[in-house]
């Protein structure tokens, strides 16, 4: 084993953030913030000058950003971005010096994540897998949880990297495992929102006051990540804005439901809160939140909404 993959990385190492969106953008500004050398990829200009207001350095060529880098993130869309960033045709990894860490943070297919592993292990490019939970907000606050899966010597060397984005970094065993938590994570998640969003529904077809379904549910029993953060802010408020897409939580609840699959176990909830996404995605605008999913639930039941 080389030394470079072994070395604990500290600021002020150059870190490449590929992916500026809603989530990579604000985390970059923590690892600023933290000390490290941050080195953007995206092509969406606002983004790349965003991060040069923070004292980022946004490029265009992927080999000039990758240059001295220590390690790269990923925070795309979905698994199959990651791996063509890397590996695709124009693709940077055969050009990183051996034991370059790689962190997906990307919510990816666990099984997607082990083939990538593979395939990066003959160039000596360590990979784990550090999805992140919390949103926009916990993103800019630096509270993120993290759920890092792949060889202990691998996240203990990014470790300070983690820490830079994340209030919580839960090691979850193997490459792969933060992935498929995250995936969980976020089935328990959507089927929560739904269930307030049916209940908000219900509820005010017969007569409550919205606010006081909340305000009830938060003091009691029914409470959950959704009726804290969500409904409220983005539901009852229709600004439909939390900074996460229906688009990626449908995604999200695809592996989750796949991941069952996989497993050969029968789990007939997983699917169906799948699939009502999936349904949601194809019947709402494109670019929609995921808070959406209530006015999806609300004109599929035929009520007020
Ligand atoms: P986003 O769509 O806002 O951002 C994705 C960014 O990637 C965009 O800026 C896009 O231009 C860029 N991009 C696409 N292809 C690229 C490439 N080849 N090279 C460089 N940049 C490229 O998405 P997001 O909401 O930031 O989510 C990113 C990931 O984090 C997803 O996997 C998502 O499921 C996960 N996630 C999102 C949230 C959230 O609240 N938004 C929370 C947890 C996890």
């Amino acid at each position: 084993m080389s030394e470079a993959s072994t070395a604990v990385i500290e600021p002020p190492a150059i870190v490449v953030v590929v992916g500026l969106g809603q989530m990579g953008l604000p985390m970059a500004n923590r690892l600023i913030g933290a000390g490290f050398t941050v080195h953007g990829l995206d092509p969406t200009p606002a983004a790349c000058a965003a991060l040069e207001a923070k004292g980022g350095k946004a490029f265009a060529d992927p080999a000039a950003a990758v240059d001295g880098a220590a390690a790269i993130i990923t925070m795309l869309p979905n698994g199959k971005i990651v791996r063509d960033a890397l590996l695709g045709a124009a693709g940077f990894a055969r050009r990183l010096p051996r034991g370059t860490l790689i962190i997906d943070m990307s919510s990816s297919a666990p099984t997607e994540t082990i083939s990538l592993g593979a395939e990066l292990e003959p160039l000596g490019l360590p990979l784990i897998d550090a999805p992140v939970s919390g949103g926009v907000k916990r993103a800019i606050d630096g509270s993120l949880a993290i759920m890092a899966g792949g060889p202990g010597r691998q996240v203990e060397r990014g470790r300070a990297i983690l820490e830079a984005m994340g209030k919580s970094v839960f090691p979850t065993g193997p490459l792969g495992s933060g992935h498929a938590m995250k995936a969980l994570n976020n089935y328990v998640s959507a089927a929560g929102l739904i269930a307030a969003s049916e209940a908000l529904l219900v509820g005010r077809t017969f007569g409550l006051e919205p606010d006081t379904i909340i305000d009830v549910l938060n003091a009691s029993t029914g409470r959950n990540n959704s009726t804290e953060v969500k409904m409220k802010q983005f539901v009852i408020s229709e600004s439909y804005a939390s900074g996460f897409s229906l688009a990626l939580m449908a995604k999200d609840l695809r592996i989750a439901a796949d991941l069952a699959g996989h497993l050969k176990l029968d789990i007939p909830q997983i699917g169906a809160v799948a699939d009502i996404w999936d349904e949601a995605k194809a019947a709402l605008e494109g670019g929609a939140d995921h808070t959406a999913i209530y006015r999806f639930l609300a004109k599929d039941a035929g009520g007020a909404g």
